[in-house]
Formats: structure tokens, C-alpha cells, sequence
């Protein structure tokens, strides 16, 4: 059971995490993201459509992909994208004791220099959201695609971006050979589609996310 619409109430429960970014209304930005890669198999297939829309994207690399294939990583930053850290092993925080889980975080850091963090299956424990907040940029997402599902058809999965997608939202896709047939049918549609209607697809940056952060906090210096 997950949902691919994260509801607004989530989103305000936790707001040190990122859900989506504030943008301004007249340059419309999607912000799509790519997990659990790099991999050989569809990595680069990605890129190439990305790169026929001019767009940039988020890749949250599993350190253990990373370490296999370090010429993907290069081609991934050198093309503009950004990385972020997806743990080394894919460990999934609800399941995991604290200080495993930080060692895999730290392990992944080793070969994803990024302080973007992206928790696998979106799990953590309030006491790992609390250290991790303090040392990354914890970014979830506002629109899961759904394309690691088997149950989703390719249609399904471009339904649940094009009905809940909005300027600013920050979309979840899978560079893995799970989702592949999926994403490979979905994804330059879904390009397309937003370039038509004057959409810009950026790549997520601490810099962007810190600033936004900043934005949001701004009666504290008052006194
Ligand atoms: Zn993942």
C-alpha cells in the first residue's frame, strides 16, 4: 500500500524534509527524480531522453551501484544532474538499528559526494530524521509514478504524474531493471507532455534546497 499523492497533511507533518519546491507561477519546473541506480541498463537510456528535453534530473544512487559503476556517475554529473545518497545497501530505516543505518548512510557518502539524502521506500525513524536532517537535505517526494508496481500498467503510471504533478513537484522514478519496461514506455511521453505546456525540468541542488529552507524560517531573527 503506498500513495501516490503525498497529502499535504504528511508534507506539514514533517516539514523538515522536502516534499516539493516553491516556484514561481510564471516558469513552471518539475523536478523529476531517478532511484536505486546507476545501472548499465537503463542509467544511460535515461540520460539520452533527458537530454532530448534539455532536461536536468535528480539520480539518488545505491552506494553499492555507485562503487560498480563509476563511469555512470561521471556521465550523470558531467550531464548537469545532480546525485544524492540512497544509502549503500538500500537499507530500509524502519527495519534497521540507528547506528547501521548511519554507517550505510556514511559507507554511500563515500562514493555519492552529495548532501542530498533520499531514504529508500521514504522510511526513517524520528531519531534517524532527526540526525540525518542535521547533516543532509532529506528529500521525499509530492508524486511517486508508481513504476516499480507490477500491477500499474505504463498508462497507469503516466495517469498518476499527469493528475497530480504540479509546478514544483518533485516526482519519483527508478533507474532499475524493475521499473525499466515501465519508464522506458513513460518516460519520453512524460517529457513531451510538460515540455508542451512550457514545463522546465530542473535538478535539485542543496544550494536550491537550503535557500528554500532559509525562505521558510524567517521570524526567528525578529528579536
Ligand atoms: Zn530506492
Amino acid at each position: 500500500m503506498y500513495l501516490i499523492k503525498t497529502p499535504s497533511v504528511i508534507q506539514k507533518l514533517f516539514p523538515s524534509f522536502h516534499w516539493k519546491v516553491d516556484t514561481p507561477k510564471e516558469t513552471p519546473v518539475l523536478y523529476l527524480t531517478f532511484d536505486d541506480g546507476p545501472i548499465p541498463q537503463i542509467t544511460p537510456w535515461i540520460q539520452e531522453q533527458l537530454a532530448a528535453f534539455n532536461a536536468k534530473a535528480t539520480f539518488f544512487c545505491v552506494g553499492n551501484n555507485a562503487r560498480r559503476y563509476p563511469e555512470l556517475m561521471e556521465a550523470t554529473l558531467a550531464a548537469g544532474h545532480s546525485v544524492g545518497n540512497h544509502t549503500m545497501h538500500h537499507l530500509d530505516g524502519w527495519k534497521s538499528d540507528n547506528l547501521p543505518y548511519f554507517h550505510d548512510v556514511r559507507h554511500c557518502a563515500l562514493q555519492v559526494k552529495s548532501s542530498l539524502f533520499r531514504p529508500p521506500y521514504g522510511r526513517l525513524k524520528p531519531a534517524q530524521a532527526q540526525f540525518l536532517t542535521r547533516h543532509y537535505e532529506v528529500v521525499m517526494w509530492d508524486v511517486l509514478s508508481g513504476d516499480f508496481d507490477p500491477e500499474l500498467t505504463a498508462e497507469d503510471c503516466f495517469n498518476n504524474v499527469v493528475r497530480n504533478a504540479r509546478s514544483g513537484s518533485i516526482v519519483v522514478f527508478h533507474d532499475s531493471l524493475k521499473a525499466e519496461d515501465t519508464v522506458r514506455a513513460v518516460l519520453p511521453r512524460l517529457l513531451k507532455h510538460y515540455a508542451e505546456l512550457g514545463y522546465s525540468f530542473e535538478a535539485l541542488t542543496p544550494e536550491l534546497l537550503t535557500q528554500r529552507k532559509a525562505e521558510l524560517a524567517p521570524q526567528l531573527q525578529t528579536a
